[in-house]
């Protein structure tokens, strides 16, 4: 049995060993002989500290070139690779490390004392892991038992075994830990790979974050199972990643990351004359975004709809049309269904219900939640996304938002998107939320958090007024609240259940 996943990504095809990767913001090229060699060293770093096959490797480290290959080495050693968000506190991180029990927690040396105490309650072994600095600073103890040759690694795994368990950023609840095999990440890998025509010429630029299925999985894993190259750079910031653009071909990234190069002047349709593809995920991207983008660099930002559990799900298409505020179709393989929220029954074209997905992308399950698994996944495969969503008149999909957003007003449903869009229409207006809050009377009121332009007049009747007569009065908001921004988590996604506590008393005080 070969490793199923090193193998779709290609990890020792010896023929493209010499090309190159990654190039990276210290200068170094970093070549596919590299990722086959490091990240076989890595393996068997992790084989010789005891990591067996199936046992999980939790990493909260910087994003860094090593980060990835500790990544791959855990795929190659047949491990669970388990990525945390570096902003997660070491309180959050406790809970992950009891819940999922690994075998080696890998941290930022700066975190190695305040996790120390969950490492021996759980029995994890500690290392550390900093950024890997030529001049020989304290870059981690990981580094220590990395030898310095090794074979290749490449530990027998099945499409069914295990690669990864990432937990679901739990903007709507409890992070659970979503267990994803090496099938799963395979064969969205190859999938994206046709869909949006990747091959060994291409060079994407990767700004995003590598503890999340965006910058791990689908920027990484398309790269390498196309053989292209990576533009690796350690966070995001608009003027690199314009820099950047003239020897670049790809760019994927969340709605923040186009919002932010539109505000800069550098974006120009020169600066892009060798970019074929921007991709975004991960959060909505607003219409009026897909239209600027559009004005400024004459490209059609492709959207693309994915989550945690069944990575990537639906995509605009690479040759028709890219349609501004939906998420295209299903991919090859991939069956997307709306549904009924309570019966469960399939819906017509054109309404609003559960979306459902089936297909090999689809996750095993959460881990040590099987009453969870079994109220989302069902025996015969389809998974309750918790997206509410419908299919338009030419089979694309649109999302309305996450079902918990949902507001029930005086018995009637609102869906917080279309609200959002009319008043996103209006001038004067950047962008919205509409949340629910509890209401005496209604159950819940709609209430509308505004961030206007600078210099706009914050006045609530000017947004309501103008949606008398384009909304049903139980969908117009019953309170106005003007804020500088909106919050956002680090992949760019409102943050509702933060807004729904903050303005949780706005009509019961
Ligand atoms: P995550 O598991 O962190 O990747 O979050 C997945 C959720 O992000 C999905 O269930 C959607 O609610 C949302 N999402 C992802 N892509 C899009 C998109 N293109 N448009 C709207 N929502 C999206």
């Amino acid at each position: 049995m070969t490793n199923h996943l090193a193998a779709a990504l290609g990890l020792d095809d010896a023929a493209r060993h010499d090309r190159r990767f990654a190039t990276l913001e210290d200068g170094r090229d970093y070549t596919f002989g590299a990722v086959d060699d490091v990240s076989s060293r890595f393996a068997t770093a992790l084989i010789a500290l005891g990591v067996k096959p199936g046992d999980r490797v939790a990493v909260q480290v910087e994003k860094s070139i090593e980060a990835l290959m500790l990544y791959l080495g855990t795929i190659r050693a047949g491990a669970v690779f388990l990525p945390l968000n570096t902003a997660y506190t070491p309180t959050e991180v406790a809970f992950f490390v009891e819940d999922a029990e690994p075998a080696l927690l890998v941290c930022d040396p700066s975190r190695a004392e305040a996790l120390a105490p969950v490492a021996a309650k759980t029995g994890a072994r500690l290392e550390t892991m900093g950024v890997w600095a030529a001049d020989g600073a304290d870059h981690g103890s990981l580094f220590a038992h990395v030898p310095q040759t090794a074979a290749p690694v490449t530990a027998p795994r099945g499409p069914d075994d295990l690669a990864a368990i990432l937990y679901t950023s739990g903007t709507t609840g409890r992070s659970k830990g979503a267990m994803l095999s090496h099938d799963n990440l395979a064969s969205n890998a190859r999938v994206l790979v046709e869909t949006w025509r990747f091959t060994a010429d291409d060079r994407l630029i990767h700004a995003l974050p590598i503890y999340h299925t965006h910058g791990l999985f689908v920027a990484s894993n398309v790269t390498l199972a196309a053989g292209g190259e990576l533009i690796w750079m350690a966070k995001f910031a608009p003027a690199p990643v314009i820099a950047a653009m003239g020897g670049a071909t790809a760019l994927m990234g969340v709605p923040t990351f186009y919002t932010r190069l539109l505000a800069e002047e550098g974006l120009t349709p020169e600066v892009c004359r060798s970019m074929r593809l921007f991709v975004a995920g991960s959060a909505p991207l607003l219409a009026e975004t897909h239209r600027q983008w559009q004005a400024r660099t004459g490209h059609a930002i492709l959207e693309r709809y994915g989550m945690t559990e069944a990575s990537m799900i639906t995509s605009n298409p690479y040759g028709g049309e890219r349609r501004a505020g939906t998420v295209g179709f299903p991919l090859a393989g991939v069956s997307l269904k709306v549904t009924d929220p309570e019966s469960g029954a399939d819906l017509a074209q054109g309404e609003i219900g559960m979306i459902r997905v089936k297909g090999p992308n689809v996750f095993r399950g959460y881990w040590k939640l099987p009453e969870k698994t079994a109220e989302e996944l069902s025996t015969d495969g389809w998974f309750i996304t918790g997206d509410l969503g419908l299919i338009d008149d030419r089979g694309y999909v649109q999302i309305v938002g996450r079902g918990k957003d949902l507001i029930i007003s005086g018995g009637f449903n609102v869906y917080p998107k279309e609200v959002e869009s009319e008043i996103d229409r209006l001038p004067g207006v950047v962008e919205s939320a509409v949340i629910g809050v509890p209401h005496p009377d209604f159950g819940e009121g709609v209430v509308a958090v505004v961030v206007p332009e600078d210099g706009a007049a914050r006045e609530a009747e000017a947004i309501i007024a103008p949606l008398s007569d384009r909304l049903a009065k139980f969908k117009q908001p019953k309170r106005v609240i003007f804020a500088d921004t909106l919050p956002r988590n680090t992949m760019g996604k409102v943050q509702k259940k933060a807004l729904r506590e903050t303005h949780a008393a706005l009509f019961t005080d």
